[in-house]
Order: structure tokens, then C-alpha cells, then sequence
């Protein structure tokens, strides 16, 4: 045991995530394409003049531009991170004191708890009934109870690919402003929605004193950049710049992360072939969900969540399908898998090798 370790180092659970790579990785909700070869030899351009001897630019004025731009925003209600990941740990860090009622879902994205518990805020956690739907009166009521400082969710969700209406999203960041919530919607999974239901419009940030939105361009095609954006009013947008670390976002990073915005169409082309993928797999999965017993909800997004009643089947199938080559993320404690879309051919292969691995559980 190190005695230099504090209680809450301590008492976290690590977040391990997957290092095997198997021929087909459909378990983490990258996009499984390529940039363009045109974006590729942008980048190139880019790194030759680059002053690695200087530090970057610690407003991020042109990556933040390329944003504001092709998502319709003002700049100033934007505020880019080294990925979501880490503006989440920047609003839970700042945003909540010790002891702080902070009120995460379930399931949800575990990084909330994960930060939360970090900032040593106090957790509170809702639980969908049937771990799938949202009761957001539920949710207000207890976000009210415990007094909660933070609401932070996802939507569309990770895991369960189900979204929520931005009436309904509405309703609760005016009615938790009432019990002086901050409302964080993570919007990390939006660019692949069937219907829009972003937050994510100046008038709505405007007029909206408790919400941050978080963005990223990981799911999109650029994982590996470690882009993400929170996205308020200007006096939240204030708040977090002057609470993050000024060079949070590498030179590297800026440059390629503007240049692929500048090339935008490229990317939500990607996401409607994404979304198609995803529509065409759901389908060839609804016969099994009766026959098997699983539940499958219409994915809103770029993944698919089959939930089975108990943790036997999705283990053996999760196995099954790893000494066949193909990764999906399995979730013990939900009893389900989570199933990324990829390229066609390796969704192809999914489902074929997934409708042979139920043949043998029938
Ligand atoms: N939010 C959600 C809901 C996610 O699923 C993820 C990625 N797993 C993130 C945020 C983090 O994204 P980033 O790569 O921008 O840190």
C-alpha cells in the first residue's frame, strides 16, 4: 500500500479501457473510416512550418472558429478541451465543492461518476426503471431531494443509442434552474442522431443560465486528435476557460482539428453512411431480439444495445465473438452488449457471425 495516496485516489475504481485489438473493433464508437486522403495531405502541409518550440495558442481561436462555424455558433460560447473527457473533469473539478450533490444516471457514461467522485462530490444516481428509459419528472425529483448542484447526462445515451426530445431536455434545464442545478447534456453521440434534438442553439444557450453542452469530434473520425467542446452561455464559457489549464488543447491538435472542420462535408458524410450502417444492422437483429430474449431499442446513433435478462448470454456471446475476431463491448453489471457500427463488410460479419452464435444458444 502507498501511504502517499489519497482516501479518494484510493477509493476510485479505474476506468481500464480495452487495449486488445481484434480484426474487427466495433467496441468503442469510433468512426470506422479513414480521413480523406485530400484531409491527410492538408495535415502534411501543416506540420512542416509548425513552431513545436512554442507553446500553443492558449484560446484556441482557430479550431474554435472552425467549430463556431460549421455548427452555427458564436465563438465565445465555445470552449474546446483535449476531448470531452476532459471538460467533464473540468466541470466536475470546478463547477462541484466537496460534498456537492452531483446526479448522474444509469446507465449512463461511467466518466461522470468517475469525475465526480474525483472532485469528491456526493453521488447520487438515477436509475432507469427498466435500464433503458428515462423518467425525467423522476430525475427532477431527485436532482430536488438531494439537492443536487450537477445533473449530467448523456443523450443520445451511451449506452442504450436512445434519445431524448429537446422538449423534454428543455423542461428539465428550465425547471432544475428552479433548484439551482447546473444541467450538463452530453451531446457526444448527436451527429448521428435520427431526428435532431440538440440543445446545442445560441437561443437556447441564451436563454438557458444552467446549461453546458458537450461536443466532440472523436465519434466523428478524429478519436485520435482528442478534440471535445463544451458549448453555454458566455459567463459558463467564461467560467471554464479561466478554471482549465491554459495550454489544454496541443498545437498539433488545433491545426488538424481546423483543417478537418474546414472540410466538414467530408465528415457528415461519413455519419449518414454511419447512421444507414447502423439502420440496416438493427434490422437484420429485430427477428432474434423475441426468439433470443433480448431487448434492442431503436439505436439513435452509431451503436446498437441488445439487453438480455441475465449476464450468461451477452458473456458467451461477447466471448464468442472475441476468438472469432470481432470486438463489442460487453457490460456485466447491464447484462448487455454494445455493438459499434463499422464498415460495412465488418458489420456484415457481425451479424453473421452473431446469427451463429444464437444458433447455438437456442
Ligand atoms: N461522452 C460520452 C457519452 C462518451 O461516450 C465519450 C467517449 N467514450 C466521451 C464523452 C469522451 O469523448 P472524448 O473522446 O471527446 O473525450
Amino acid at each position: 500500500m502507498n501511504d502517499f495516496l489519497s482516501d479518494k485516489i484510493r477509493r476510485l475504481e479505474e476506468y481500464l479501457p480495452n487495449t486488445e485489438i481484434l480484426p474487427i473493433r466495433l467496441d468503442a464508437n469510433e468512426s470506422p473510416y479513414q480521413i480523406s486522403d485530400a484531409l491527410r495531405k492538408d495535415f502534411e502541409d501543416l506540420i512542416s512550418p509548425m513552431e513545436f518550440n512554442r507553446y500553443p495558442d492558449p484560446y484556441a481561436a482557430d479550431i474554435i472558429g472552425a467549430y463556431a462555424k460549421a455548427y452555427d455558433l458564436p465563438p465565445d460560447h465555445i470552449v474546446c478541451g483535449n476531448g470531452s473527457d476532459e471538460l467533464i473533469s473540468i466541470i466536475c473539478g470546478s463547477f462541484l465543492s466537496k460534498g456537492d450533490a452531483a446526479l448522474t444516471l444509469s446507465p449512463d457514461f461511467s466518466m461522470y461518476e468517475f469525475y465526480s467522485g474525483l472532485a469528491e462530490a456526493k453521488p447520487e444516481i438515477y436509475r432507469k426503471p427498466d435500464g433503458i428509459t428515462i423518467d425525467f419528472d423522476a430525475v427532477l425529483f431527485e436532482a430536488g431531494r438531494s439537492s443536487a448542484k450537477l445533473i449530467i447526462f448523456s443523450n443520445p445515451c451511451n449506452p442504450t443509442s436512445v434519445i431524448c426530445p429537446r422538449d423534454v431536455i428543455l423542461d428539465l434545464v428550465r425547471r432544475a434552474a428552479d433548484i439551482g442545478a447546473l444541467v450538463v447534456v452530453d451531446e457526444a453521440y448527436m451527429d448521428f442522431a435520427r431526428s435532431d434534438e440538440s440543445v446545442m442553439k445560441t437561443e437556447i444557450l441564451d436563454s438557458s443560465p444552467n446549461l453546458i453542452v458537450l461536443r466532440t469530434l472523436s465519434k466523428l473520425g478524429l478519436a485520435g486528435l482528442r478534440l471535445g467542446f463544451a458549448v453555454g452561455n458566455t459567463g459558463l464559457i467564461r467560467a471554464i476557460k479561466k478554471v482549465k489549464s491554459p495550454y489544454n488543447v496541443n498545437l498539433v491538435s488545433q491545426a488538424f482539428g481546423a483543417a478537418a472542420l474546414s472540410r466538414f462535408g467530408e465528415f457528415r458524410e461519413k455519419a449518414e453512411t454511419v447512421k444507414l450502417e447502423t439502420a440496416r444492422m438493427y434490422a437484420e437483429l429485430i427477428p432474434y431480439s423475441g426468439v433470443i430474449g433480448f431487448e434492442l431499442p431503436e439505436p439513435d446513433t452509431n451503436f446498437i444495445y441488445m439487453k438480455f435478462p441475465s449476464d450468461e448470454a451477452p458473456l458467451s456471446i461477447w466471448e464468442k465473438l472475441r476468438d472469432r475476431g470481432i470486438s463489442v463491448r460487453h457490460f456485466k453489471s447491464q447484462s448487455a452488449l454494445r455493438i459499434t457500427a463499422g464498415l460495412p463488410e465488418e458489420n456484415a460479419a457481425f451479424i453473421r457471425e452473431v446469427t451463429e452464435i444464437f444458433a447455438d444458444l437456442r
